[in-house]
């Protein structure tokens, strides 16, 4: 099969590789599409410590089994027993494995996956639709849930979690105010598109305090700015799994009750919860295809800030 393998730093290579065999309780994946995350990014510029040596990247994998489809998430396995497992809290297990990361991910015409950790997709969505519904709607989702009942929620970095989960901001009777890089005009113009009552720089401030924000770009100095964004009582969520060093800031930015956290990972419940949602809701996913072998041309555009909505592989 054809593979897109990182080994070493900086660009993957398009490699013929065995199909690889499924090991007992696994499934063999044909993939259909291939969403491109934040995260493919991270582990290409060894950003996240020890990825599995020569991995295939790729964790928002649709595809078919016998036939049937299902979708591959970051979560690939969990060790089911230590405490985070038994408590409801399996993205924090210390054992689990992520896939296209330290399992061989989507990147690929196929996969194997753990069946336990496999979802079934909502039919109202095509193959490359349904793909950033993988992590960028169900981290989205999970961060959506950190921020409680807020009711101004503000967005830093409008992309492929930001555009999914907007919407179902609006749909919940929330106000969205969207912060993109600075004369992003484009990204400003598409969150208002799906709801946003305000869509601006993130050097400026929202016209009223928010109650909560959400940042999914990986600068640390949104915390600061995001902090001062917020009313008392108010939430921080960082969302991604890196985030450059947060700069020092005054105390009195934190006082006042203001929580800044962050979001690791998903359970199998998050994506349940969220795939059900989506199932219910008709959440517009705004995809730009590439071919598999464009991969490295699909990571360029994401680092550039040159794909609306989400970049999908497409074997
Ligand atoms: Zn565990
Ligand atoms: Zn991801």
């Amino acid at each position: 099969m054809r593979a897109m393998v990182l080994s070493g730093r900086g660009a993957l290579q398009l490699r013929e590789v065995p199909v690889p065999r499924p090991a007992a309780g696994q499934v063999l994946v044909r993939v259909r599409a291939c969403g491109v995350c934040r995260t493919d990014l991270h582990v290409v510029d060894g950003e996240l410590p020890h990825p599995k040596p020569e991995v295939v990247p790729g964790h928002e994998i649709v595809g078919e089994v016998d036939g049937r489809r299902v979708g591959v998430p970051w979560l690939g396995w969990t060790c089911g027993v230590c405490a985070f497992c038994k408590s409801g809290r399996e993205n924090l297990c210390a054992l689990a494995r992520f896939t296209g990361y330290q399992l061989d991910g989507g990147y690929a015409e196929y996969a194997v996956a753990d069946e336990r950790y496999c979802f079934a997709l909502p039919e109202r969505y095509g193959d490359a639709e349904a793909a950033p519904l993988l992590c960028a709607g169900l981290i989205g989702h999970r961060a959506l849930r950190m921020a409680g009942d807020a009711r101004r929620i503000g967005f830093y970095g409008f992309g492929a979690a930001a555009h999914l989960i907007a919407q179902v901001a609006v749909l919940e009777g929330r106000e969205v105010y969207a912060f993109t890089r600075a004369g992003d005009a484009q990204a400003q113009q598409f969150a208002r598109d799906l709801g946003a009552r305000w869509a601006g720089s993130s050097l400026e401030a929202p016209p009223e305090l928010l109650d909560a924000a959400i940042i999914f770009a990986p600068v640390g100095a949104l915390v600061p700015a995001a902090l001062k964004a917020v009313d008392k009582g108010g939430v921080v969520v960082c969302a991604g799994i890196h985030m450059s060093d947060i700069p020092s800031f005054p105390y009195r930015l934190l006082w006042g009750e203001r929580v800044v956290r962050s979001v690791a990972n998903l359970t199998r419940r998050d994506g349940e919860e969220f795939l059900a949602l989506a199932a219910r809701s008709p959440l517009h996913t705004r995809v730009q295809q590439f071919p598999l072998e464009q991969a490295n041309e699909a990571l360029a555009a994401l680092r550039e800030g040159r794909i609306t909505g989400a970049a999908v592989l497409v074997p």
